[in-house]
């Protein structure tokens, strides 16, 4: 990570994945499908107001977890997906993302700079469409944007695809502004 400041540069090394959690409101019942909570829509406006829109704009990933149910808790664990499937499919997106990058000076899609994205790595003709209408709407930054189409390749890389189609960058662009929250 470099920092620069008025005439100070520092750099400071660091490779992280960040993962944060909060409650969708003071109570923190209100994701429950029996809703105990009583907090008011102004209430839970300001409890959300407390993340603060630069941070938030730096997360690329925002869901909303509702709490396991009876019969998910009884069910049968054989037919979830198992970890070492999942692994697979992550170590072939990589491999797919290392193949694109051979010969850059980066490894992974997110360490593409904004101005290759545009320039070497653009999604495919029109795919772009629905981060533009965000824009437009002023829904989403300069920084969500390509952190967005980065996203994409990402998403792209998952599903075998040479590039982020429509789909890809639709799909990452709801992951940005967090549908539902
Ligand atoms: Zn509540």
């Amino acid at each position: 990570m470099v920092i620069a400041r008025s005439g100070l540069t520092a750099r400071f090394p660091a490779r992280f994945t960040l993962v944060l959690a909060a409650n969708p409101c003071p109570c923190a019942r209100s994701a429950a499908a029996d809703a105990a909570c009583t907090c008011t829509p102004l209430m839970k406006r300001r409890y959300m107001a407390r993340l603060s829109g630069p941070l938030l704009d730096r997360v690329d990933v925002k869901v909303q977890l509702l709490p396991v149910g009876r019969a998910e808790l009884l069910s049968d664990r054989q037919l979830t997906e198992p970890s070492t499937v999942v692994a697979a499919r992550v170590r072939e997106a990589r491999l797919r993302a290392a193949r694109r990058l051979q010969g850059t000076r980066w490894r992974f899609n997110a360490e593409i700079p904004g101005s290759e994205l545009r320039r070497t790595f653009r999604p495919a003709p029109g795919a772009l469409v629905p981060l533009e209408r965000a824009m437009d709407l002023g829904q989403i930054s300069a920084r969500g944007a390509d952190r967005v189409i980065r996203m994409s390749w990402t998403l792209a890389d998952l599903a075998g695809e040479d590039k982020p189609r429509l789909s890809e960058v639709g799909c990452a662009l709801g992951l940005w502004l967090g549908a539902g929250l």
